[in-house]
């Protein structure tokens, strides 16, 4: 069974990576090296997720080296109507110790400020995969809307303000068995795993 080392301790990507790949051994690098620090000064998704790969890859031990493959996804949400903000920005919105909630909240506020009680926006999720055989990248999406206040607890980050495309509710309130079924994420997965047939 290959082994795939993911570059993040998100707990929302890890769980929701991890779920879909249950035929590979899936371990987060901070199960096989201490956490370190990933500047990631790229100015799209694509940049700053092959930065991530490449970091971990960089640091795994030889035995790693040879027999896994480093995956990492960088992600975030854009509000056209708003010059596409946060989008790289989304997990450092509220500043760089900022949390999950506090982006959320203050993405609510920039709605708020403009008067949008509703407004398209997109998730991006860019994968890199790195290993001895070289980098690739894919790419999946999901569109929707978001709104300006939080409904339910589900998922992770935005979730509770975006409500994807066809639906009525957030994905807050969803059950996350339908989120995976159409996620940014789990889109590029399916990507990954053709890619994986040929790595
Ligand atoms: P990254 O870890 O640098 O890729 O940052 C991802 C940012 O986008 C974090 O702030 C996440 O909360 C947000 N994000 C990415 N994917 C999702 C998702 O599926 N749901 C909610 N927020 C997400």
């Amino acid at each position: 069974m290959k082994k795939i080392i993911l570059a993040s301790s998100n707990k929302g990507k890890v769980r929701e990576i991890k779920e879909f790949c249950q035929d590979f051994e899936v371990v987060a690098f901070s199960e096989v090296m201490p956490k370190f620090e990933i500047i990631e000064d790229g100015n799209t998704f694509k940049e700053n997720a092959i930065i991530k790969a490449k970091a971990i890859y960089e640091k795994l031990n030889p035995e790693d080296k040879q027999n896994s493959i480093v995956l990492a996804d960088d992600s975030g949400i854009s509000v056209p109507a708003l010059g596409n903000i946060p989008g790289i920005y989304s997990a450092r919105f509220a500043g760089e110790d900022a949390s999950d909630k506090d982006n959320l909240y203050k993405l609510i506020n920039e709605l708020k400020v403009n008067n949008l009680k509703i407004t398209s926006a997109y998730y991006t999720a860019c994968m890199a995969i790195v290993s001895k055989n070289g980098e690739s990248t894919v790419h999946g999406w999901m569109y929707g809307n978001v709104i300006d206040e939080t409904r339910g607890n589900n998922g992770f980050g935005y979730d509770p303000m975006f409500i994807p495309l066809n639906y009525e509710k957030t994905l807050g309130e969803l059950d996350e068995k339908i989120k995976a079924q159409f996620s940014h994420r789990v889109r590029a997965l399916h990507l990954v795993k053709l890619l994986l047939k040929v790595y």
